[in-house]
């Protein structure tokens, strides 16, 4: 039962959720991190560290459509294991709706 994230953080991107991780199983993309969920170990931490609540199981409803968007990217994206600054209008995009549609972005980050 790994965790994956979802669309809540498309353009936030405040990476809390890395420092935490023992496995070091988040990847960056350009404006969203993703969980490997073949590396996720399951322990749930980073879920309470995420400002914008975009941490779920995979087991809630509607995950599967992350799940596999998690899996798809985590293949494509660089590994992120350094909490780094979070995008400067982070705030002004936390808890908007349909985020992924409209601003999803498939370009790997920069670390
Ligand atoms: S803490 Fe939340 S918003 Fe920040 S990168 Fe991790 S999942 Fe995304
Ligand atoms: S649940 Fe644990 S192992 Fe999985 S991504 Fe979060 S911190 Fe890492």
């Amino acid at each position: 039962m790994p965790y994956v994230i979802t669309e809540a953080c498309v353009k936030c991107k405040y990476t809390d959720c890395v420092d935490v991780c023992p496995v070091d199983c988040f990847y960056e993309g350009e404006n969203m991190l993703v969980i490997n969920p073949d590396e996720c170990i399951d322990c749930g931490v980073c879920e309470a560290e995420c400002p914008a609540e975009a941490i779920i199981p995979d087991t809630y409803q509607g995950a599967e459509r992350w799940l596999e968007i998690n899996r798809e990217y985590a293949e494509k994206w660089p590994n992120l294991t350094r909490k780094k600054p979070a995008p400067p209008d982070a705030e002004q995009y936390k808890g908007e709706a349909d985020k992924f549609n409209k601003y999803f972005s498939p370009n790997p980050g920069e670390s």
